[in-house]
């Protein structure tokens, strides 16, 4: 039993050593200072971890006990059934105390992951900030080439009835396949990330005045951002398609971010420098829409990084979604010291991704910096047109209706509401999506909750957000950081 750490009464309270910190990240995630850790993490507070490091993830069903449901607070209704997750635990450590959480492992076995012991204190039994890091990076996947990539096939080549085809198809297979066992993420909204976060920010609520630092600035509930990808050159052809697109978002107030394919730079040149004059934001979609950069060498893959550099230099870009959103851990460490910010993730998918038949997303509605790089993930998080439109679903009032449900989900968990359209021929440009969208919009613009940003200014706000809590947890007496409001502080690059 000597390997197993009892978090803070072995290692000390280094925050910058991750060898045992298997909570300090959730309470930087929340803002509480270094002070509150240590108050409440370790020997004398009421929060102890007993974990020996795992490095195999243990996949099963949590199940919370009574009352500990009630302390996920907006997560409790998605916490109440339990959940299918991966945690990071060592089997082999004997567990003590009342269990107030199970994990139950497909072949049977159920095993107490959190305990309250004689002294009315909570031990969670694995590696807390470790499991949410694994889930949120996407660590539970395998990255292969898609099959059509390997066999040289584009399907942005195909004509649109081909490719819809394709995806129905595929998603018929993918129904019949969940006969077999439970997926993950669960949709519509995944607690194997934020339920863990919920359940310590209640438990620290309980036995300390504490104050978590507000994600949005201004006092607002939630966040909404919004993108659009510029996937073929038919929007530069049409220019009145993408008009009716811009119309609709600066008529309610909103200015928004148009990812486009580097090689399209030269036909849209017109287009981009009116919508960058307009106030939106031009961000970086690839080189080409060929479903192939995720995949590539090292060398080859930096190369198409580089060619953001135009994009960077004519219009102050920032941010990128990769195209068809294919990812890689390869793909962010290209990423990392050329653009700031990612939207290439979902937080949960009902559909499939990369026809691989699977759930993916990394379960938070939050930013988040991907591990190891200094990009920010902003997530996609409102379900979008094209994913409707591939699973058959065109009944624009049923759509707007499982949007707006989506968006009061994002609402009451405070996250931010990621929506994406394409203004292609076939997608949000059909008349029956611009109506549709049109309402969403209104809702957001009509919402005093929402704080409405392009998502450059949504990674402005998330560093600086980062820098304050940094400066409380460096300072060897917190208090001259506490009081602070997050957006008094300066980020990186010292912009106010
Ligand atoms: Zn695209």
């Amino acid at each position: 039993m000597s390997d197993i750490r009892m978090h803070r009464s072995e290692k000390g309270a280094s925050p910058d050593s991750d060898a045992g910190d298997f909570m300090e990240d959730i309470f930087r995630f929340w803002g509480y200072d270094r002070d509150t850790y240590h108050n409440m993490v370790g020997d004398a507070g009421p929060i102890g971890i007993i974990a020996r490091p795992a490095t195999v993830p243990v996949f099963g069903h949590v199940e919370l006990v009574g009352d500990m449901v009630e302390r996920c607070g907006p997560f409790a209704r998605f916490c109440a059934s339990g959940w299918w997750s991966w945690l990071l635990l060592d089997m082999s450590i004997e567990v003590e105390g009342e269990p107030l959480a199970w994990l139950r492992t497909p072949d049977g076995t159920a095993r107490p992951i959190v305990t309250r012991t004689d002294h009315n204190a909570y031990r969670f039994w694995f590696e807390v900030d470790r499991t949410v890091q694994f889930i949120q990076n996407e660590r539970y996947l395998f990255h292969s080439t898609p099959f059509y990539v390997k066999f040289g096939i584009n399907p942005d080549q195909l004509p649109g009835w081909v490719r819809k085809l394709g995806f129905r198809v595929m998603h018929q297979l993918r129904r019949v396949r969940r006969c077999g066992g439970p997926l993950f993420p669960t949709h519509p909204a995944d607690p194997a990330v934020d339920g863990w976060r919920y359940l310590i920010r209640g438990i620290v609520e309980e036995h300390s005045s504490a104050r978590p630092v507000p994600f949005w600035p201004q006092g607002k509930q939630y966040a909404a951002t919004l993108s659009h990808d510029i996937d073929t050159d038919y929007c530069f052809r049409f220019p009145e398609l993408l008009e009716k697109v811009r119309a609709l978002d600066e008529a309610a107030g909103i200015r928004s971010a148009w990812m486009v394919v580097e090689k399209l730079v030269d036909a849209g040149r017109k287009a981009l420098d009116e919508l960058y004059a307009g106030g939106h934001e031009i961000g970086f979609h690839g080189t080409e829409h060929d479903h192939k950069l995720a995949f590539l060498p090292p060398v080859a893959m930096a190369k198409r990084i580089a060619r953001a550099g135009r994009l960077i230099d004519a219009y102050g870009t920032t941010g990128f979604r990769s195209p068809s959103y294919l990812r890689t851990p390869g793909l962010y460490q290209a990423l990392d010291g050329v653009l700031e910010y990612d939207m290439s993730m979902h937080d949960v998918l009902e559909g499939f991704c990369r026809a691989t038949l699977r759930h993916e997303g990394c379960s938070t509605c939050l930013p988040f910096f991907i591990a190891g790089t200094d990009v920010l993930e902003i997530p996609t998080t409102v379900p979008e047109d094209w994913y409707f439109d591939s699973l058959g679903c065109s009944n624009p009032r049923e759509v707007l209706r499982k949007q707006l449900d989506s968006l009061a989900l994002i609402k009451a968990r405070g996250g931010i509401a990621g929506i994406l359209t394409h203004p292609e021929p076939e997608l949000a440009t059909l008349p029956q999506w611009l109506g549709n969208y049109r309402e969403l919009l209104g809702h957001i613009a009509n919402d005093a909750d929402a704080w409405v940003a392009r998502p450059g200014e949504v990674n402005r706000h998330w560093r600086r957000r980062k820098v304050y809590i940094d400066a409380s947890w460096a300072e060897i007496s917190a208090t001259t950081a506490r009081g602070r409001p997050a957006h008094q502080c300066r980020d990186r690059k010292g912009a106010a």
